[in-house]
């Protein structure tokens, strides 16, 4: 199992720590040639969605990835990179991949609650720790398919729809691997069907 990073910008690399934590072999995306590798999954990390959306773009990424996820390819989205994956923003005219059937609020929490970090419940895998860097939350799931997987302080905060799971916190940054391994038994699956 191989799995793509986007390394445009944002907090990349700690997702490759995770993966090879986890013993999974994992390459960074920074340009076209880097999508000649073979690839079982995709995260797209933190950072800013508005910078990532316009290198995705700049560089000649966005086309090849977003008919990726079209066609099934299993996603991971942390942060900026849920964003990236909705369909819609209620607070930003941009629009990314919009492949998953969630509406995002940017930067939900305002300024107060511009960083924190809770304990909760994530479906499926019990109480994991989620640190939320000016996170996005969903205000509403457009579709009956988009399955709700964690909900913090009445906000959705992890969702997931067929091949895509999105997250509005950052699991990478800290020492629990659940997260991604949920992510890695979603490609499991995909790669045995
Ligand atoms: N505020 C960022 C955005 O709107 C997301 C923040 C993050 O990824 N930590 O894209």
């Amino acid at each position: 199992m191989k799995i793509g990073i986007l390394a445009l910008q944002g907090a990349f690399i700690e997702h490759k720590y995770m993966l090879d934590k986890l013993g999974v072999e994992s390459f960074e995306i920074r340009q076209k040639k880097d999508l000649e590798n073979n690839m079982d999954g995709l995260i797209l990390p933190g950072g800013e969605s508005s910078v990532m959306g316009k290198l995705l773009r700049d560089l000649d990424l966005f086309d090849i990835l977003k008919n990726k996820i079209e066609n099934g390819l299993p996603v991971f989205g942390t942060c900026a990179g849920m964003i990236l994956l909705a369909k819609e923003i209620d607070n930003d005219d941009r629009r990314h991949f919009s492949t998953m059937n969630i509406e995002v609020k940017r930067n939900a929490y305002g300024r107060q609650l511009g960083s924190f970090s809770i304990i909760s419940d994530f479906k499926g895998i019990g109480n994991v720790e989620m640190v939320y860097i000016r996170a996005p939350y969903v205000n509403k799931v457009l579709s009956d398919d988009v399955e709700m997987l964690s909900i913090v302080e009445d906000k959705i905060t992890a969702v997931r729809e067929k091949n895509m799971l999105a997250v509005a916190f950052h699991p990478e940054l800290t020492s629990d691997s659940k997260v991604h391994e949920y992510f890695i038994n979603m490609i499991k699956e995909n790669n045995e069907n």
